[in-house]
């Protein structure tokens, strides 16, 4: 099984492959890729370094949702915590959205301790994607809908790692100040 620096590297290009060509939400619609390096990094940058399994999941933590990956083929590259965390953080895509939020909103404190700082991170980086210089009437009702849902979840998420509490609550507080 793949350990530190080969595992997370593995799972950083597989993730590259994976979403090639998908464009994210938000700010520039930037690759997708971005998305999952500032979450894989933000992870990294939290935990210091030490656990190399979750900044992997960070950087997959989408594929099973948006790509044709299997729990099975990442829990045979990845190992059984890397697959497991990225299905911790896959939404049922056959539920209309609300009901993913919502169950999203439930299922938070019932996730493991990695699943919810990947959790975290995510929102982070979705809030941060939100704000734009001169946003639409749409755009900001888009941030405020966004920012709102994601205190929620990250309410049930909160307190395995106060560096990624401070950087979710200074995203709330620039979108609140956002234009
Ligand atoms: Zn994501």
């Amino acid at each position: 099984m793949l350990t530190g620096i080969r595992l997370v590297s593995e799972a950083a290009e597989l993730a590259a492959r994976r979403h090639n060509g998908q464009r994210r939400k938000g700010r520039g619609e930037e690759p997708y890729i971005n998305h999952l390096a500032e979450v894989a990094n933000m992870l990294s940058e939290v935990t210091n370094g030490e656990d190399a399994e979750l900044v992997a999941a960070g950087w997959l933590h989408d594929t099973i949702e948006d790509s044709e990956t299997t729990n099975d083929e990442l829990a045979d590259r990845f190992g059984l915590r890397v697959a497991g965390l990225v299905v911790e953080c896959t939404d049922d895509m056959s539920l209309p959205k609300s009901e993913r939020r919502q169950k999203q909103i439930e299922d938070a404190p019932k996730q493991s301790p990695g699943a919810k700082l990947i959790k975290i991170a995510d929102k982070v980086s979705n809030i941060r994607a939100r704000i734009f210089a001169n946003p639409s009437a749409e755009q900001r009702e888009e941030l405020a809908d966004y920012a709102a849902w994601a205190e929620q979840v990250v309410a049930g998420c909160r307190g395995g790692n106060a560096t990624l509490d401070a950087l979710f609550d200074e995203a709330v507080a620039n979108a609140r100040r956002a234009p």
